[in-house]
């Protein structure tokens, strides 16, 4: 399996994460990647961007360093019912949103129940594409009901590299099983790195190896082709951003 995009990555305006978006995109170049998500966090998170910063990323180019940058957010589910913290008129205009469980921001988890209405009530959210990190021990689901949502839905379920090396160390059986469920329901995943540093760009070794393991086969992972993501985001109805600035 070979990736081409990393979709899950934060910059130095998720408040706990390191470089610039120009550097993630450099760094997705030096990584060999064609396309680089910039996911930061939803401004529920302790030092984390206002949504006005969400609503401007249009002025951020659509190429960067010969790298294609989708402007996006890891939006922070609120809510038991699923809610987040952007608004839907900022989430429309976003080319990759990634939903996820983060405590302290809203929602610190409750039952297997409770979690998993959360978290299919986020996928039943039109604009999202993805859920972070599912396998979180911390926000336990149900994770058969959940697969089967995100197929139902179209929604993809990211295998997250920093889970299995990162943080959330204690996730890698909910991940192992979700990509075994994901393979065996057909339903598709991403496989994201989670950068908060330059450095990381791109490092995905860990989720690789489980999904392959798991048996997940290159069309169950939207990130192994640029033409599967732009075919997934126009089935979303997703557009680039206008480009306001010639590429850099
Ligand atoms: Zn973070
Ligand atoms: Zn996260």
């Amino acid at each position: 399996m070979r990736l081409v995009a990393d979709l899950h990555t934060h910059s130095i305006a998720s408040g706990h994460a390191y470089n610039t978006i120009d550097e993630m995109a450099r760094a997705a170049r030096d990584a060999g990647l064609e396309m680089v998500a910039i996911t930061d966090h939803g401004p529920n998170i302790p030092g984390g961007p206002h949504r006005y910063y969400f609503g401007n990323l249009r002025v951020v180019p659509a190429t960067i360093a010969g790298v294609e940058v989708l402007k996006g957010v890891e939006a922070n589910i609120t809510s038991p019912s699923g809610d987040l913290d952007l608004p839907e008129r900022v989430l429309k205009k976003l080319e990759f949103v990634l939903a996820g469980f983060h405590a302290g921001t809203g929602y610190d988890g409750g039952t297997v129940e409770e979690n998993t209405r959360a978290m299919i009530g986020a996928m039943q959210n039109p604009y999202v594409d993805a859920i972070a990190h599912p396998g979180n021990p911390a926000f336990q689901v149900d994770m058969e009901k959940v697969v089967r949502s995100a197929k139902d839905l179209g929604k993809l379920l990211e295998i997250n590299n920093s889970s299995l090396t990162v943080a959330r160390l204690d996730s890698a059986d909910n991940c192992f099983r979700f990509a075994e469920l994901a393979a065996r329901h057909g339903a598709r995943v991403v496989i994201g790195s989670d950068a908060h540093h330059a450095s990381r760009v791109g490092v995905f070794d860990a989720a690789m190896e489980l999904a392959e393991r798991a048996g997940l086969t290159d069309d169950l992972v939207l990130n192994t082709d640029v033409g599967r993501i732009l075919a997934f985001l126009r089935s979303r109805g997703k557009v680039r951003m206008e480009q306001e600035r010639p590429e850099i």
